[in-house]
Protein backbone atom coordinates (compact mmCIF):
# COMPACT_ATOMS: atom_id res chain seq x y z
CA UNK A 1 0.00 0.00 0.00
CA UNK A 2 1.26 3.38 -0.92
CA UNK A 3 0.82 7.10 0.95
CA UNK A 4 0.89 10.35 -0.58
CA UNK A 5 4.29 11.69 -0.47
CA UNK A 6 3.27 14.92 1.82
CA UNK A 7 2.14 12.01 4.70
CA UNK A 8 5.07 13.31 7.60
CA UNK A 9 4.88 10.18 9.79
CA UNK A 10 7.31 8.97 11.81
CA UNK A 11 7.28 5.14 12.64
CA UNK A 12 8.49 4.01 16.15
CA UNK A 13 8.64 0.76 17.60
CA UNK A 14 9.99 -1.35 20.02
CA UNK A 15 9.91 -3.50 23.43
CA UNK A 16 7.98 -2.42 26.67
CA UNK A 17 10.00 0.34 28.57
CA UNK A 18 12.21 1.66 25.92
CA UNK A 19 11.34 4.66 26.15
CA UNK A 20 8.82 4.78 23.01
CA UNK A 21 5.94 6.86 24.87
CA UNK A 22 7.94 9.76 26.10
CA UNK A 23 9.98 10.12 23.26
CA UNK A 24 7.16 9.80 20.67
CA UNK A 25 5.29 12.51 22.82
CA UNK A 26 8.33 15.20 23.54
CA UNK A 27 9.77 14.30 19.20
CA UNK A 28 5.99 15.17 17.96
CA UNK A 29 5.75 18.73 20.15
CA UNK A 30 9.41 19.14 18.25
CA UNK A 31 8.12 18.87 15.24
CA UNK A 32 4.61 20.46 15.36
CA UNK A 33 2.53 17.31 14.98
CA UNK A 34 0.65 14.66 16.48
CA UNK A 35 1.13 11.82 18.82
CA UNK A 36 -0.96 8.53 18.71
CA UNK A 37 -0.08 5.77 21.38
CA UNK A 38 -1.30 2.61 19.64
CA UNK A 39 -0.46 0.48 22.34
CA UNK A 40 -3.63 2.35 24.10
CA UNK A 41 -5.69 1.16 21.66
CA UNK A 42 -4.81 -2.34 22.02
CA UNK A 43 -5.23 -1.55 25.86
CA UNK A 44 -8.49 0.02 24.68
CA UNK A 45 -10.10 -2.96 23.39
CA UNK A 46 -8.86 -5.37 25.61
CA UNK A 47 -10.77 -3.39 28.64
CA UNK A 48 -14.03 -3.89 26.43
CA UNK A 49 -13.27 -7.48 25.72
CA UNK A 50 -12.72 -7.78 30.00
CA UNK A 51 -15.73 -5.39 30.61
CA UNK A 52 -17.99 -7.20 28.46
CA UNK A 53 -16.70 -10.76 29.99
CA UNK A 54 -15.48 -12.04 26.87
CA UNK A 55 -11.91 -14.28 26.84
CA UNK A 56 -9.10 -13.45 25.19
CA UNK A 57 -9.38 -16.09 22.98
CA UNK A 58 -13.23 -16.03 22.01
CA UNK A 59 -11.08 -14.43 18.85
CA UNK A 60 -14.62 -13.93 16.73
CA UNK A 61 -16.75 -12.47 19.69
CA UNK A 62 -13.25 -10.46 19.99
CA UNK A 63 -12.97 -9.55 16.46
CA UNK A 64 -16.88 -8.39 16.28
CA UNK A 65 -16.24 -6.20 19.62
CA UNK A 66 -12.80 -4.32 18.08
CA UNK A 67 -14.67 -3.49 14.82
CA UNK A 68 -17.81 -2.18 16.68
CA UNK A 69 -16.49 -0.41 19.59
CA UNK A 70 -16.45 3.46 19.89
CA UNK A 71 -12.97 4.19 21.38
CA UNK A 72 -11.05 7.30 21.74
CA UNK A 73 -7.14 8.23 22.18
CA UNK A 74 -6.99 11.31 23.10
CA UNK A 75 -3.64 13.63 22.68
CA UNK A 76 -3.66 14.63 26.39
CA UNK A 77 -3.41 10.75 26.70
CA UNK A 78 -7.15 10.29 27.85
CA UNK A 79 -8.76 7.04 26.92
CA UNK A 80 -12.66 6.71 26.34
CA UNK A 81 -14.26 3.71 25.71
CA UNK A 82 -17.98 3.93 24.42
CA UNK A 83 -17.81 7.41 25.73
CA UNK A 84 -16.40 6.30 29.48
CA UNK A 85 -13.13 7.28 30.79
CA UNK A 86 -11.13 4.46 31.19
CA UNK A 87 -7.49 6.06 31.29
CA UNK A 88 -6.76 4.20 34.31
CA UNK A 89 -8.39 1.46 34.41
CA UNK A 90 -6.24 0.32 30.72
CA UNK A 91 -2.96 0.74 32.45
CA UNK A 92 -4.21 -1.72 35.19
CA UNK A 93 -2.94 -5.14 35.87
CA UNK A 94 -5.83 -6.96 34.57
CA UNK A 95 -5.78 -5.37 30.80
CA UNK A 96 -1.66 -5.39 31.43
CA UNK A 97 -2.29 -9.48 31.51
CA UNK A 98 -4.21 -9.76 28.96
CA UNK A 99 -3.64 -7.41 26.31
CA UNK A 100 -1.06 -9.44 24.52
CA UNK A 101 -3.61 -11.98 23.56
CA UNK A 102 -6.15 -9.57 22.51
CA UNK A 103 -3.56 -7.90 20.28
CA UNK A 104 -2.27 -11.30 18.48
CA UNK A 105 -6.01 -11.73 17.32
CA UNK A 106 -5.43 -11.05 13.43
CA UNK A 107 -8.76 -9.31 12.96
CA UNK A 108 -8.46 -6.76 16.07
CA UNK A 109 -4.83 -6.12 14.11
CA UNK A 110 -6.52 -5.42 10.83
CA UNK A 111 -9.25 -3.33 12.25
CA UNK A 112 -6.74 -1.27 14.33
CA UNK A 113 -4.40 -0.82 11.95
CA UNK A 114 -6.79 0.90 9.28
CA UNK A 115 -7.85 3.21 12.28
CA UNK A 116 -4.50 4.17 12.85
CA UNK A 117 -4.04 4.70 9.03
CA UNK A 118 -7.06 6.87 8.91
CA UNK A 119 -5.69 8.93 11.84
CA UNK A 120 -2.30 9.91 10.26
CA UNK A 121 -4.17 10.04 7.19
CA UNK A 122 -6.47 13.07 8.52
CA UNK A 123 -4.14 14.68 10.48
CA UNK A 124 -1.45 14.76 7.67
CA UNK A 125 1.02 12.23 9.43
CA UNK A 126 2.32 12.10 12.99
CA UNK A 127 4.21 10.19 15.35
CA UNK A 128 2.92 7.04 15.94
CA UNK A 129 4.68 4.31 18.64
CA UNK A 130 4.09 0.89 19.03
CA UNK A 131 5.01 -2.40 18.00
CA UNK A 132 4.12 -3.08 13.97
CA UNK A 133 4.30 1.01 13.03
CA UNK A 134 7.11 0.47 10.52
CA UNK A 135 6.76 -3.23 9.58
CA UNK A 136 2.76 -3.14 8.89
CA UNK A 137 0.83 0.10 9.54
CA UNK A 138 3.53 2.50 7.64
CA UNK A 139 6.11 0.62 6.06
CA UNK A 140 7.35 4.27 4.00
CA UNK A 141 7.28 6.20 7.04
CA UNK A 142 9.54 9.03 6.16
CA UNK A 143 11.71 7.84 9.40
CA UNK A 144 11.65 4.32 11.48
CA UNK A 145 13.29 3.81 14.55
CA UNK A 146 13.39 0.75 16.93
CA UNK A 147 13.93 1.65 20.28
CA UNK A 148 15.69 -1.12 22.79
CA UNK A 149 17.06 -0.89 26.35
CA UNK A 150 18.58 -2.78 28.59
CA UNK A 151 15.97 -5.65 30.43
CA UNK A 152 16.87 -4.06 33.48
CA UNK A 153 16.62 -0.70 32.57
CA UNK A 154 13.12 -0.91 31.22
CA UNK A 155 11.55 -2.87 33.71
CA UNK A 156 12.99 0.06 36.28
CA UNK A 157 12.06 2.38 34.48
CA UNK A 158 8.11 0.68 34.37
CA UNK A 159 8.30 -0.03 37.84
CA UNK A 160 8.83 4.02 38.27
CA UNK A 161 5.94 4.80 36.38
CA UNK A 162 3.39 2.37 37.78
CA UNK A 163 3.47 2.90 41.97
CA UNK A 164 1.74 -0.19 43.05
CA UNK A 165 4.01 -2.29 41.25
CA UNK A 166 7.36 -3.62 42.71
CA UNK A 167 10.78 -3.77 40.26
CA UNK A 168 10.41 -8.21 39.84
CA UNK A 169 6.94 -8.22 39.27
CA UNK A 170 7.31 -5.50 36.50
CA UNK A 171 10.46 -7.42 35.15
CA UNK A 172 8.45 -10.36 34.97
CA UNK A 173 5.17 -8.93 33.19
CA UNK A 174 7.90 -7.25 30.26
CA UNK A 175 9.77 -10.05 30.05
CA UNK A 176 6.21 -12.33 29.31
CA UNK A 177 4.42 -9.53 27.36
CA UNK A 178 7.89 -9.12 25.15
CA UNK A 179 8.35 -12.77 24.18
CA UNK A 180 4.70 -13.04 23.10
CA UNK A 181 5.05 -10.18 21.51
CA UNK A 182 7.84 -11.18 19.11
CA UNK A 183 6.41 -15.00 18.78
CA UNK A 184 3.12 -14.30 17.54
CA UNK A 185 2.57 -15.15 14.55
CA UNK A 186 0.79 -12.07 13.14
CA UNK A 187 3.04 -8.72 13.02
CA UNK A 188 5.69 -9.95 15.62
CA UNK A 189 7.39 -6.97 17.27
CA UNK A 190 10.54 -6.95 15.17
CA UNK A 191 12.90 -3.99 13.50
CA UNK A 192 11.49 -3.04 10.46
CA UNK A 193 13.52 -3.44 7.68
CA UNK A 194 14.97 0.52 6.80
CA UNK A 195 14.53 1.13 10.82
CA UNK A 196 17.54 2.76 12.87
CA UNK A 197 17.78 1.06 16.00
CA UNK A 198 18.46 3.41 18.87
CA UNK A 199 19.64 1.88 22.65
CA UNK A 200 17.97 4.56 25.11
CA UNK A 201 19.70 2.82 28.33
CA UNK A 202 22.20 5.79 28.87
CA UNK A 203 20.94 7.97 27.04
CA UNK A 204 18.32 10.95 28.53
CA UNK A 205 15.17 11.51 26.93
CA UNK A 206 16.35 15.23 25.12
CA UNK A 207 19.20 13.47 23.98
CA UNK A 208 17.40 10.66 22.18
CA UNK A 209 14.57 13.24 20.79
CA UNK A 210 17.68 15.39 19.85
CA UNK A 211 18.66 12.49 17.76
CA UNK A 212 15.69 11.39 16.07
CA UNK A 213 14.69 15.35 15.37
CA UNK A 214 17.82 15.62 13.39
CA UNK A 215 17.20 12.11 11.77
CA UNK A 216 13.70 14.13 10.77
CA UNK A 217 15.22 17.12 9.34
CA UNK A 218 17.87 15.15 7.68
CA UNK A 219 14.99 13.25 5.82
CA UNK A 220 13.58 16.51 4.69
CA UNK A 221 14.57 17.06 1.18
CA UNK A 222 11.73 19.68 0.58
O1 LIG B 1 2.76 -0.01 24.39
P1 LIG B 1 2.04 -0.84 25.42
O2 LIG B 1 2.99 -1.58 26.33
O3 LIG B 1 1.00 -0.09 26.16
O4 LIG B 1 1.27 -1.95 24.53
C1 LIG B 1 0.48 -2.94 25.14
C2 LIG B 1 0.45 -4.17 24.27
O5 LIG B 1 -0.27 -3.91 23.06
C3 LIG B 1 1.80 -4.72 23.81
O6 LIG B 1 2.41 -5.58 24.77
C4 LIG B 1 1.42 -5.48 22.54
O7 LIG B 1 0.94 -6.78 22.85
C5 LIG B 1 0.25 -4.68 22.00
N1 LIG B 1 0.62 -3.77 20.90
C6 LIG B 1 0.70 -4.31 19.62
N2 LIG B 1 0.94 -3.50 18.55
C7 LIG B 1 1.11 -2.18 18.71
C8 LIG B 1 1.05 -1.60 20.01
C9 LIG B 1 0.83 -2.44 21.08
O8 LIG B 1 0.57 -5.52 19.46
N3 LIG B 1 1.30 -1.41 17.63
Amino acid sequence: MSFPVELLVVAIDGPAGSGKSTVARMLAAELGIQYLDTGAMYRAVTFAVLAQGLEPDDVDEVAELARSIDFDVAADGTVTVEGVDATTQIRGPAVTRAVSEVAAVEAVRLELVSRQREWARLRGGGVLEGRDIGSVVFPDARLKVYLTARAEVRAARRAGEVSDLNYDEVAADIARRDAFDQGRKVDPLRRADGAIELDTSDLTIDEVVAILADQVRQTDVG
